[in-house]
């Protein structure tokens, strides 16, 4: 394989795990599961094929951040040799950590859609135990939306989703109709999907993300207006309760709160730190 080198791109990819080829069951994304041992190898597949367009189209630097659960799904060993893995959690930025506006673009594999999206594999935001909606600026946002403002608070564009068909449609809704997606499965549930064989779907992720870096100068960072007005709709009352002990958060119903930040990078913090203190009930 010869690489083109003259782009010199650095390219940040986060990749999840509900959105990747092959997966449509919890069992299949927690360490406890029977199939999870192999859909871990499943993620490395779609992350490699992604790294292997990047390189194509002149990636010198691949960082991978690994973004689900324990954030230790990606075996180091099943990785591409050319990509740096971000391995672990708690990271300050999460899904996001390693990004700084030294990287030309971002990518984010294996995603999944906002909490409530119906026929949908593993919809939730952030927490399935604890967020009903995340809203900034008014607009409710899946987990790739409030993450590609991550991406933007660096000036850095998301070009380029996988997952299901419904991520896809939201990742065109919020971020634009430039950004290249890859749809791996449609969904007719929750749980149940039809899957695009394993080889054509990471062909299609290759693919897709070297059409993207070709066009990379058509697309812009993903930005809203400060201040930044976070609007948190929990699961259960006790969660909100929790949440509006921290100072400047408000109690705004039952189950809701809300807080505004000047700094987009302070509010998503404070958005996680809500999530990590709400109780299961
Ligand atoms: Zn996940």
């Amino acid at each position: 394989m010869v690489y083109t080198q003259e782009k010199k791109l650095k390219i940040f990819i986060s990749a999840d795990m509900e959105g990747i080829s092959g997966i449509v069951h919890s069992e299949q994304v927690s360490p406890e599961g029977h199939d999870y041992n192999i859909a871990r190898k499943w993620m490395a597949e779609d992350v490699n094929s992604a790294v292997e367009g990047a390189l194509e189209e002149g990636a010198i630097e691949i960082v991978v951040n690994d973004s689900h659960g324990s954030m230790r799904n990606i075996i180091p060993d099943d990785l591409h040799p050319k990509a740096i893995l971000i391995s672990g959690t708690p990271k300050p930025l999460s899904m996001m950590q390693g990004i700084d506006s030294s990287f030309d673009a971002c990518i984010f594999v294996g995603y999944h859609s906002k909490a409530g999206t119906g026929s949908s594999i593993l919809d939730h935001t952030y927490s399935g135990a604890s967020i009903h909606s995340i809203k900034v600026n008014g607009l409710e946002m899946p987990e790739l939306g409030i993450n590609a403002l991550v991406a933007g608070y660096f000036n850095v564009p998301v070009i380029f989703v996988s997952g299901d068909l419904e991520v896809c449609k939201q990742a065109k809704s919020i971020l634009g109709e430039k950004v290249v997606t890859v749809a791996v499965k449609e969904s007719f549930g929750r749980t149940s999907a039809k899957l695009l064989p394993m080889d054509e779907a990471r062909k299609r992720i290759k693919e897709g993300v070297k059409e993207a870096l070709k066009n990379l100068s058509g697309i812009k960072p993903f930005k809203l207006n400060p201040p930044f007005n976070f609007e948190i709709e929990f699961l259960y009352s006790s969660q909100a309760e929790m949440a509006e002990l921290i100072p400047y958060v408000k109690r705004t119903s039952g189950r809701g709160v809300s807080f505004t930040t000047k700094d987009f990078i302070e509010g998503f913090k404070l958005m996680r730190a809500l999530i990590a203190l709400a109780p299961a009930r």
